[in-house]
């Protein structure tokens, strides 16, 4: 079961990297320059042990819930793994508190009031001995301005990336969107880009650009991508989430 599994998680992953790779070629960027984050929400914490057996460091989730249940199982099956857990969904505040406990990045900043909560979340966390470094955090923007899932519009972008840089104990990584419905991906990617572009201007070290999943991951690495979030080619066809 397991090794039939695994022999799975290795394909997929095998694939999913020739998708990355011959997308990098056709744009003329290194594959290097694409980080894989396996988003393994709905799924067991045996496959994202697996996922560390093959090499996998960036996992991500997407419900703070299930991540927070989940990292701590993975503690005890692979102690030894090197993981990083991103967040990249919708966040409440009243989650900064464990969130900083777990995550190493939080990509779904959205908001002044939630970056204010993760800010203060992650001081006490690092007084506590709970964390021993800042949180590096992704603005999450809305491409077409519709708040429905989540994310900041792109004309107050740089207000809340300046009130994050003022901030010690985050360390603003760069940019991070879903494409929205109602455009192609390459308009999507497109404006993403010339965002990411005009907030580097000010803001040098964000330089990440979180963008594509398993169904747009080649427009988004045309567009400049840096890390690519991948469910479902990965790990396989999600079951619908139970509220
Ligand atoms: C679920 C999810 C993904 C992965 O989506 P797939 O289409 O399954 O690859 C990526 N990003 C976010 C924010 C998600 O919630």
């Amino acid at each position: 079961m397991t090794e039939q599994r695994r022999a799975e998680l290795a394909e997929a992953l095998a694939e999913v990297r020739t998708r990355i790779d011959d997308a990098c070629r056709a744009a003329g960027r290194a594959p290097e320059q694409v980080r894989l984050l396996a988003v393994t929400k709905t799924f067991p914490v045996t496959d994202a042990a697996l996922l560390c057996d093959l090499g996998m460091v960036d996992l991500a989730e997407n419900r703070e819930q299930e991540a927070v249940d989940k990292a701590a199982e993975l503690r005890e099956l692979r102690p030894e793994a090197p993981v990083r857990w991103h967040m990249v969904g919708r966040l409440q505040r009243n989650k900064a508190r464990s969130v900083v406990r777990w995550a190493a990045e939080v990509q779904s900043v959205d908001s002044d009031r939630l970056a204010d909560a993760l800010a203060r979340a992650t001081g006490n966390a690092i007084e506590a001995g709970e964390r021993t470094g800042p949180l590096d955090v992704l603005v999450q923007v809305s491409i077409d301005g519709d708040p429905a899932r989540g994310g900041q519009p792109l004309g107050t972008l740089g207000a809340l990336a300046d009130s994050i840089t003022r901030r010690s104990e985050l360390r603003l990584r760069g940019i991070m969107a879903v494409a929205p419905l109602t455009m192609t991906p390459q308009e999507a990617f497109g404006r993403l880009a010339e965002a990411a572009d005009r907030l580097r201007e000010d803001h040098p070290e964000a330089t990440e650009l979180s963008a594509g999943m398993t169904n747009d991951l080649e427009a988004a690495i045309t567009h400049g991508s840096t890390c690519v979030r991948v469910g479902t080619a990965l790990l396989g066809t999600r079951r619908l989430a139970s509220p």
